[in-house]
């Protein structure tokens, strides 16, 4: 009953080996990074956007500030020339100090919005770089990893005749673990057991599973999964 399936197995290294080569070919790396990018850049586009919104709103807000004191300061100036009180004008003098201090710190932090503007801008021009260069880094790997793909079809289509062959001669519901396992990425799938513990990860086998290899039963490695037998 095991034979049968080792022979599947055994013809089955020939697929793995095409499978492994393409999912490992530097072609398909070098288009899944560059995909996984693109599908990122929206959501760092938006959220720079949100930057972008939020800096200009606070520079425009500095704006209408500064214009504000601008306007105070004029007042100030108007009123100090028209005043002969040598009290009333050391309170206006002593105010429009206050303003000028405020006039200095609110432009100084329009500078610091400004260059942060200029950075979100360059964050822009960077996005829209590095996105064309991802594109076209996917359109010409994914281009040659479909060539790669085409050039290993037809031996892959050979080898699966072959298998389809093996398949019919394997007990149906052992043929259907060991797909079922094959799909999650094991293989080798089946193992002999040498020594009582399991020929892929050696884990210790308790006695009734060596009872059900020694009656020709096939187990599962509790470890590692894999299908186990015994000659
Ligand atoms: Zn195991």
């Amino acid at each position: 009953m095991i034979q049968a399936l080792l022979n599947y197995q055994k013809i089955d290294a020939d697929l793995k080996k095409i499978e492994t080569e393409l999912a490992e070919s530097p072609e398909r790396k070098k288009a899944v990074s560059a995909k996984k990018y693109l599908d990122g850049v929206e959501e760092n586009v938006n959220k720079l956007d949100d930057k972008a919104i939020n800096l200009s709103a606070e520079y425009q807000q500095k704006l209408d500030e500064l214009n504000k004191f601008r306007e105070l300061e004029q007042e100030l100036v108007t009123a100090l020339a028209e005043i002969d009180d040598q009290t009333q004008a050391n309170y206006l003098i002593k105010k429009a100090e206050e303003l000028i201090a405020k006039i200095k710190s609110v432009n100084a932090e329009i500078v610091t919005l400004s260059n942060a503007v200029s950075s979100v801008m360059k964050e822009y021009v960077t996005i829209k770089n590095t996105t064309k260069a991802a594109q076209a880094q996917y359109n010409e790997n994914g281009k040659k990893y479909n060539e790669l793909k085409a050039s290993k079809q037809a031996e892959k289509e050979e080898i699966e005749r072959k298998l389809a062959e093996l398949k019919a001669q394997v007990d149906p519901k052992l043929m259907d673990l060991y797909l079922k396992k094959r799909a999650n990425k094991i293989y080798p799938v089946a193992y002999e057991v040498v020594n009582k513990v399991c020929g892929a990860c050696s884990m210790s086998l308790s006695l009734s599973e060596l009872n059900k290899l020694k009656n020709g039963e096939v187990i599962e490695c509790d470890q590692c999964g894999r299908i186990l037998y015994q000659k």
